[in-house]
């Protein structure tokens, strides 16, 4: 089989095999859509989310989903007493504690709080945790009413004196809050069909033309506001979305209206970087704008904002340094755990309306890598911020947040943001892994242990389980089983890193062939007991590149900085490598002993990679019965690496400055997922000459 290769980004894919697949992908289905919506713009997504629920996990990911389950998300109430006191019956919040300890704070984390408890009970069909997020939300839908402020129900709408309030909070900190809660609400909608919770998003979004217009933070509102008017049609919702898509302009703050266009993403180009969380808020919403209008420059410039974020600040572990501005990739840089949620809900965002595979690989890269190093491992404890690098306790230090004590794994940090964010990092990557199509198939979106149940072709009812230890192996096996015959398109997402993926149907090889949105579909008829196996042979990939972060020490300051676009080979800053395999990160783990915060004093670290001759091999053992993301990784590399004389200040660390000569031999270092870790290196001091990668 011969393939052309495009770029890194835009990857291989797509096709049918004569003989036993029929190329009718993407044919419109004789009837609407299975998941279609009673209400929709003509400008359509191009998957179709399923309803929470419909993708279970399993295997190791059933394992990570019970302890995020007896971790935090079943048990916020003991965490922190303001997610009990913000949401105990007898609480009335006032329009006079508008800050965010006060107003702001209990719709902020509480609605990442209920988004995760609402997705993740779907994923793993516990009635516990949905009721205890019924109990939650119901807490709202009971005393909505017409004249409620968005969710802010002890507000009216009507009252200007209200609506000066709210906006006037910290840039309207309750408002973007409530389209947390919106998120939370739709969701729960969406899997239980509750009439109550409709008519509370009802209440929120109708009734003012306004309302979605004003919000001076950014647009998380639009989202829930979109998903009640494909169920409701609701006219008074439409208008508002009209008004902050339709009208150009549209009285936006500048700092949403500026996400309208596309960035330049010229090399040397440069760019006034942002607050990463209102940067994800204020971008990806374009995606929907292009849904609501059909203006093709609004998913332009979603796509173009996320491309470069990407360019400039993207960290090995697939979350740019957000600590909490975008800054440079950089060795000892932050990403805040509220941003690693934040991703990979906006790359499925954007997967679910471009239909674009890369999507998916920056979903999965983020969520196997960046995921697991928020919180321990027992889900109990977790960080503000991550760095690619982390030596000792308390350092790097971060400009923000918490700072040098934001790297520590702590029950909770101040602010709370992050201890509610994480709850939503494993469901959301769950609850996409599988979408529907508008031709009545499915698509394979992200991969990982998990069964799905559909409905496919006129309304049959289909399950399909996928049986694998991906990413630590790289065989999928999906075993589809309709409930009778039934023709239908399955599309698989083929990873943009893979360069030779093997995909065959009952035992007969499928020509994967090209296709720019990277997914292979087979569209056939298919019945109970049809096998698929999927094959994505891994190779090592060593990336180097230059750090050019602003380091330590910082003055704390929230403010906007300008920085640039970088071209490819850039020779300034400090040179490094990571190393991957398939779409995990590996790193050099400096064990933790008795927590999650000690590191052992004995473990070597200070090595430069061999990039000259990395010489990586593979080890594989069996998966654990039980998975906690342990050091000792079922897959582990071996590679060259060359000790040095590296003495990083901790208040201050860096990488050396420059490729350092090589004095002594190579030896072998073992290399572990970098999410099994919780100290380690995984931007790599390079030896001289580090200028090229040379894996073969
Ligand atoms: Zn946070």
């Amino acid at each position: 089989m011969k393939l052309t290769y495009l770029s890194m980004a835009w990857i291989i894919a797509g096709g049918w095999s004569a003989g036993i697949v029929q190329n009718l992908c993407g044919a419109e289905a004789p009837h609407s859509a299975n998941y279609a919506r009673p209400f929709e713009p003509p400008t359509r997504p191009a998957f179709i989310p399923l309803p929470p629920g419909a993708v279970e996990p399993a295997g190791w990911l059933r394992d990570w989903c019970l302890a995020a389950k007896d971790g935090y998300t079943g048990h916020m109430d003991e965490v922190d007493d303001e997610f009990k006191r913000a949401w105990a019956s007898d609480h009335k919040m006032t329009g006079d504690k508008l800050l965010w300890y006060k107003g702001a704070w209990p719709y902020e984390g509480g609605g990442y709080w209920f988004d995760g408890l609402v997705l993740l009970g779907y994923a793993l069909h516990d009635d516990a945790l949905l009721r205890q997020a019924k109990q939650r939300l119901y807490a709202v839908a009971d005393n909505m009413n017409t004249n409620a402020l968005l969710f802010l129900w002890w507000l009216d709408k009507n009252n200007p004196a209200d609506r000066k309030s709210a906006v006037a909070a910290l840039d309207g900190w309750p408002l973007w809050a409530c389209g947390l809660l919106g998120r939370a609400m739709t969701g729960y909608y969406a899997g239980s069909g509750d009439r109550h919770i409709l008519d509370a998003l009802e209440k929120a979004y109708g009734g003012d033309p306004d309302g979605l217009r004003c919000i001076p933070g950014n647009l998380s509102n639009p989202w829930s506001a979109y998903e009640t008017y494909t169920w409701t049609g609701n006219k008074a919702v439409a208008s508002a979305l009209d008004a902050v898509f339709k009208e150009e302009g549209a009285g936006l703050l500048p700092n949403v209206n500026r996400y309208r266009k596309a960035p330049n993403l010229t090399p040397g180009s440069t760019v006034t970087n942002a607050h990463v969380v209102e940067f994800v808020e204020c971008t990806t919403p374009w995606a929907l704008g292009y849904l609501w209008t059909g203006n093709t420059n609004y998913l332009q410039a979603a796509v173009g904002w996320h491309d470069l974020i990407e360019r400039v600040a993207m960290q090995p572990y697939g979350v740019p340094v957000s600590d909490e501005w975008y800054v440079p990739t950089g060795a000892f840089r932050g990403s805040e755990t509220c941003d690693v949620a934040n991703y990979i809900w906006s790359q499925t965002a954007l997967l679910t309306v471009t239909g674009e595979g890369r999507m998916a690989d920056r979903a999965e890269r983020a969520f196997f890598n960046a995921g697991p190093a928020s919180v321990s491992r027992d889900f109990k404890t977790h960080v503000y911020f991550q760095s690619p690098n982390r030596l000792i306790a308390g350092s790097p230090d971060f400009p923000h947040g918490p700072r040098a004590g934001g790297g520590l794994y702590k029950p909770k940090h101040s602010p709370l943001c992050c201890t509610a964010a994480l709850n939503r990092i494993v469901p959301y990557y769950v609850t996409h892994m599988w979408m529907a199509t508008h031709d009545n198939g499915l698509a394979a979106t992200c991969y990982g242990p998990c069964k799905v149940t559909a409905l496919v072709a006129n309304r049959i009812p289909v399950e399909i389980a996928c049986t694998t230890d991906y990413p630590f192996n790289e065989i999928i096996e999906l075993s589809v089983k309709p409930a009778e015959k039934a023709f239908f398109p399955i599309y698989f997402h083929i990873p943009g890193w893979c360069k030779k993926p093997e995909l065959s149907v009952n035992g007969t090889a499928v020509t994967i062939g090209q296709n720019a949105k990277g997914f292979a579909c087979v569209s056939r008829t298919w019945k109970a007991g049809d096998a698929v196996r999927l094959r994505f042979p891994m190779t090592a990939v060593v990336k180097t590149g230059r750090d050019n972060a602003p380091d330590a020490p910082y003055t704390g300051a929230h403010k906007p900085t300008v920085v640039t676009v970088p071209g490819p080979g850039t020779t300034s800053g400090l040179p490094y490598a990571s190393v991957s395999y398939g779409p995990l990160l590996f790193a050099l783990a400096i064990p933790d002993t008795t927590d999650a915060n000690t590191p052992d004093p004995a473990a070597r670290w200070k090595f430069a990679l061999d990039v000259q001759n990395p010489n990586i091999t593979v080890e594989r053992h069996a998966m654990p019965q039980h998975w906690n993301w342990p050091l000792g990784s079922p897959l582990q590399l071996r590679a060259n690496a060359v000790a040095i004389d590296w003495n990083p200040t901790f208040a201050k660390p860096q990488l050396p400055n420059a490729a350092v000569a090589q004095q002594k031999p190579a030896e072998t270092i073992t290399l572990v997922p970098y999410g099994c870790t919780k100290f380690r290196i995984s931007m790599f001091p390079v030896s001289a000459d580090g200028s090229a990668a040379t894996q073969p």
